[in-house]
């Protein structure tokens, strides 16, 4: 019998120590994120052409976007603004912000641009530099992915508030003499939710769905939030994606992070700025897969379950 006893021991300290590694093990499963829905996401973006202010594909984008959001959370607000440009033109934006947990004071804001740029300045032909970017990698697949966490957490409510914000005007103007870029972003940080607001950290995403993802450490988020850093790509490597979360600096970028981190929101960049297609006509969907918008989907998931 004693040695029934010890077996029966052994049995349970064996099961005991299966749950724990069980529960460890639960705890590193990847959230679920559809890659399938993310890429009929992208698409369906892209059936309407490029989101350029002033354009009715730039409406329909907006009020998509919405639709898409209403289902998955607790409230969707939308926020109009109007710019007027260096030329003189007045563009019609809408920042649209989705909320899960409203009144929960600890908050994660995560945040992408959803309008395309209306000049491929970066073409090889000189003949297409005019026309307006594609935008699938540049803005379809950020909102692609942002959607998608909506859905998550919709299915798995986080533990803390969450913030979805598309910001609209980021790709309008000049990047080199900071001129008409960055406009929802900058509106946003003008008017914030309340005057309280202080997400506990914030995470942009931009140009996430390559097909060929690197995303190195961006160097404004390094300087400014290097916690922040550290938390995404340790749960990155968690969530085995260390291939495509690498721990280095490459770029440093001008992005919608700026203007949040200039209003003292821990805000960082996660961008893969390594894109041939950048800026170019080139830039469709073919380029962006599903894996690469699942990898970053979970990550965003798993910081705030
Ligand atoms: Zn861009």
């Amino acid at each position: 019998m004693p040695l029934v006893r010890r077996s029966v021991a052994t049995v349970l300290l064996a099961l005991l120590a299966g749950c724990t590694a069980c529960d460890r093990s639960t705890a590193d499963t990847p959230p679920a994120f559809d890659g399938t829905a993310a890429m009929a996401r992208v698409k369906a973006q892209m059936d309407l052409g490029a989101r350029v202010p002033n354009t009715p594909a730039h409406v329909q984008g907006g009020d998509w976007i919405v639709a898409q959001l209403k289902p998955f959370a607790d409230t969707v607000i939308v926020q109009p603004f109007t710019h007027v440009t260096a030329t003189g033109d007045t563009l019609h934006l809408r920042n649209i912000l989705a909320r899960f947990k409203p009144a929960a004071a600890q908050r994660v804001l995560y945040l992408t641009h959803w309008d395309s740029r209306p000049q491929a300045e970066e073409s090889k032909d000189s003949a297409q530099r005019k026309l307006p970017t594609p935008g699938a990698n540049d803005g379809a697949s950020g909102v692609a992915l942002l959607i998608g966490v909506a859905e998550g957490l919709k299915h798995a409510p986080p533990s803390v508030g969450v913030d979805l914000l598309f910001v609209d005007g980021e790709d309008w103007g000049d990047f080199k003499t900071d001129t008409d870029v960055l406009l929802g972003s900058r509106y946003f940080a003008e008017h914030l939710p309340d005057s309280a607001y202080a997400p506990l950290f914030g995470v942009l995403f931009d140009m996430i769905g390559d097909a060929d993802l690197q995303i190195y450490q961006e160097g404004n988020s390094l300087q400014q939030a290097p916690d922040v850093v550290a938390r995404v790509w340790a749960q990155a490597k968690a969530l085995g994606h260390e291939k495509l979360f690498i721990p280095e600096n490459k770029w440093t970028v001008t992005d919608d992070h700026i203007p949040l981190l200039k209003k003292g929101l821990h805000v960082i960049d996660v961008i893969d700025l390594d894109y041939p297609y950048h800026h170019t006509r080139e830039d469709t969907i073919d380029k962006v897969s599903a894996a690469s918008l699942v990898a970053v989907g979970q990550v965003a998931l798993a910081l705030v379950r």
